[in-house]
């Protein structure tokens, strides 16, 4: 089954105070929702936060994630994090290869290999994130960059490790800007990275496999986002940091 997923990327953002307040509210207010079997809410705080969360969340309604996480198992890496004590903390997702981390802190394609099978290693879902600069998209290169991406990152895998895998398709102009893709430009390359995993794995895993879109959605665009048939949900930045994130969880339900 293709699973909906709407998830909040936090990013550097919030205390442990004001973030345990905040996701405090978020699940009292989805207490009220209904959510079907195929929807999944996700939230990825900063490290910090994570034990406090599992405590305070009903684990039936918000999934844990981490933002990142390290190449490496365990050992003599100062200031890493590993995916095996992120699954200690209640992790059950990971976020790999985030624009801002390629950007700002030179993660190649080797480098998200390594996370990724850490994170399939220790029984976690890697949400692996890709997409294009504005540039690419101008000189309309944008379906070879992240065809580039996908390949690099994920091809390696197995059948069955695919399966285990969720992609977040993010243009890179529309994250933090306020600028979304039309849903039209978001069902397009979503279908193309539909279509690529189909002719790598085959038609079961592409037809299951949940593509998210993120890039600016907030409660007054996801409805319209959503409805596009290979839009599987979202992965949220800036929106995900007010109690209205619900309104985008909502929109999915529909
Ligand atoms: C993101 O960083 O993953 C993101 C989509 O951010 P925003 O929603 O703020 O554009």
């Amino acid at each position: 089954m293709r699973k909906k997923i709407v998830a909040g990327n936090w990013k550097m953002n919030t205390g442990i105070k004001d973030g345990v307040a905040l996701v405090s509210d978020i699940n009292k207010e989805l207490k009220n929702v209904t959510l079907p079997s195929d929807v999944e809410v996700i939230i990825a705080p900063p490290f910090t936060h994570l034990t406090f969360f599992e405590q305070v969340t009903d684990r039936n309604k918000i999934n844990i994630a981490a933002q990142n996480c390290a190449t490496e198992s365990e050992g003599a890496f100062t200031g890493e994090i590993s995916a095996k004590m992120l699954k200690s903390a209640g992790c059950s997702y990971i976020i790999v290869g985030h624009s801002e981390r390629r950007a700002y802190y030179n993660e190649t394609s080797d480098i998200l290999v390594k996370k990724t099978e850490q994170v399939l290693k220790n029984n976690m879902t890697p949400i692996f994130c890709c997409g294009e600069k504005l540039e690419d998209r101008k000189s309309e290169n944008h379906f070879n960059i992240v065809k580039n991406q996908i390949s690099e990152g994920l091809f390696h895998l197995s059948d069955d490790d695919f399966t285990r895998i969720v992609i977040a398709y993010e243009p890179v102009w529309a994250i933090g800007t306020g600028v979304t893709a039309s849903k039209e430009q978001a069902q397009e390359m979503h279908a193309f990275i539909r279509d690529i995993v189909f002719r790598k794995y085959g038609k079961d895993i592409s037809d299951n496999l949940t593509i998210l879109y993120g890039g600016s959605v907030k409660p007054a665009n996801a409805q319209d986002i959503f409805s596009m048939p290979d839009v599987d949900g979202g992965l949220i930045g800036g929106a995900a940091l007010k109690v209205s994130f619900v309104d985008i969880v909502k929109a999915i339900c529909q």
